[in-house]
């Protein structure tokens, strides 16, 4: 019964498609263009050159600096357990299967510039695909005309602390096109196409990913971010309030739920709310998200009618603010992350939990997880057969394929045994 903000993809697709097409034929000239047009800006090239993210790392606020670097180094060492290690396994005597994990090659990462600029998605999407392994990454982000034309110079810093040295300035539709196909600077420098484009966008940047995936691959379409909280009695209406607030401020379409089994706290909660956006910066924005027909809150019996809920809901982040709150916790299937007890605001996890932010949305929980290692790795599988080990298995081969109608799979292994048939008619 709960509404969820859509953001319609399909309804701008078109929109992007002549962008990608343009830049596909124009390359880095297309681009200037449509810089001009969206963001108000043409810069003289495209590629940022190294020594501005030098720059623009030290002109950056020490304290962000080393918020910056709390976040890098926490969310390296959570990424850097999740890297996999090759498994063989020994099927039969000379038969073996090993599944090797291997990084893609080269993959381009988008950071956000429109609305508000996101230094820490940058940390989130550069630390998964470095922890892979992956050697050849990319940033882009759309040009700023306060900053000349370059990107935001906390995003530049960000790269740099992280030792990305290639960065574009280029965003939307076109960043998705340019990385996908590569292109030319101005001054001769060569984007090469990557395999795979990942990190936050929106909508033009999100049906961008849609019309190109296949020629690259993606890492999901994200949509609005979503909180619900899973409360009870014990919870504190001003924590959660401000946690609600907290999601609400990224976007009007921005979904806050409450999940509670006390009628008390959730009318606490309500009373909190009305002082608390009075005294935010961005209330205009939170105000509409939280009044919304995507906000909201749901009283429910007991906490295992909760659990079904959130379950059923699958948020993008989940608080769980109850007794035993861990016990609660293990008992959810569908959330992108859950955040437990009253010490684990989804605030941390923006910035400086370790945990990765880019998370499923609009209810894609209950099927995909968030960024991770696993995001820039595929598994080959290397199978490597001695001759007796096929040969134990031949009459069996040769049985599935005649069963399927398909039987030159099976005089493939035949003809190495001299026992191939004629079967033309
Ligand atoms: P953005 O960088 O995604 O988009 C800006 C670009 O959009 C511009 O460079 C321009 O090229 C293009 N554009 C603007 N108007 C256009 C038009 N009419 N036609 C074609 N292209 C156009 O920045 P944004 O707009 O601020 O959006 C960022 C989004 O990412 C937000 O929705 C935010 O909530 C989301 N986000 C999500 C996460 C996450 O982890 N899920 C993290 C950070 C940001």
């Amino acid at each position: 019964m709960l509404p969820r903000a859509e953001m319609n993809v399909d309804a701008v697709v078109e929109r992007v498609r002549p962008i990608i097409d343009d830049v596909r034929d124009r390359g880095v000239e297309a681009v200037l263009e449509y810089g001009e047009r969206f963001d108000r800006v043409r810069s003289e090239s495209v590629r940022v050159p190294t020594a501005a993210l030098r720059e623009a790392l030290e002109a950056t606020d020490p304290q962000v600096r080393a918020a910056l670097e709390t976040s890098i180094e926490r969310a390296r060492a959570v990424h850097a357990d999740q890297r996999r290690t090759d498994t063989t396994t020994q099927v039969v005597p000379g038969g073996t299967v090993t599944e090797r994990w291997v990084p893609v090659a080269r993959v381009g990462l988008y950071a956000p510039g429109g609305l508000a600029v996101y230094p820490s998605s940058v940390v989130m999407n550069v630390v998964p695909a470095q922890a892979a392994g992956v050697e050849g990454l990319v940033v882009c982000s759309p040009p700023q005309q306060e900053f000349g034309g370059r990107p935001h110079p906390l995003i530049l810093a960000a790269a740099a602390l992280l030792g990305v040295d290639e960065v574009w300035a280029v965003g939307g539709a076109q960043a998705v096109a340019l990385l996908a196909y590569g292109g030319t600077d101005t001054d001769g420098a060569a984007l090469e196409p990557v395999d795979m484009v990942t990190g936050p966008g929106n909508v033009y940047v999100t049906a961008a990913k849609r019309v190109l995936r296949g020629r690259i691959g993606i890492d999901s379409e994200a949509g609005t971010t979503e909180i619900a909280i899973l409360a009870d009695h014990t919870a504190d209406s001003g924590h959660v309030a401000a946690d609600l607030i907290s999601q609400a401020e990224h976007d009007p379409a921005a979904a806050s739920v409450l999940v509670t089994t006390s009628p008390e706290l959730a009318d606490a909660v309500d009373a909190e709310l009305v002082t608390q956006v009075g005294t935010t910066k961005h209330d205009e924005r939170i105000r509409t998200a939280l009044s919304g027909p995507q906000s909201g809150t749901i009283l429910v019996a007991d906490l295992d009618d909760g659990v079904r809920v959130v379950d059923a809901y699958a948020a993008e982040h989940l608080e769980i603010q109850t007794e035993g709150a861990r016990e609660v916790a293990a008992r959810v299937r569908n959330a992108g992350a859950v955040f437990v007890g009253p010490h684990s605001p989804v605030s941390l996890g923006d910035y400086c939990a370790g945990s990765n932010h880019v998370l499923p949305t609009g209810g894609c929980a209950r099927h995909s997880s968030g960024l991770s290692v696993q995001t820039f790795l595929r598994g080959i599988h290397v199978v490597d057969y001695s001759e007796d080990a096929l040969r134990a298995v031949a009459d069996q081969v040769v049985a599935l394929a005649e069963a399927e109608d398909l039987p030159a799979h099976g005089q493939a292994v035949a003809a190495r045994f001299g026992t191939r048939k004629d079967l033309s008619r």
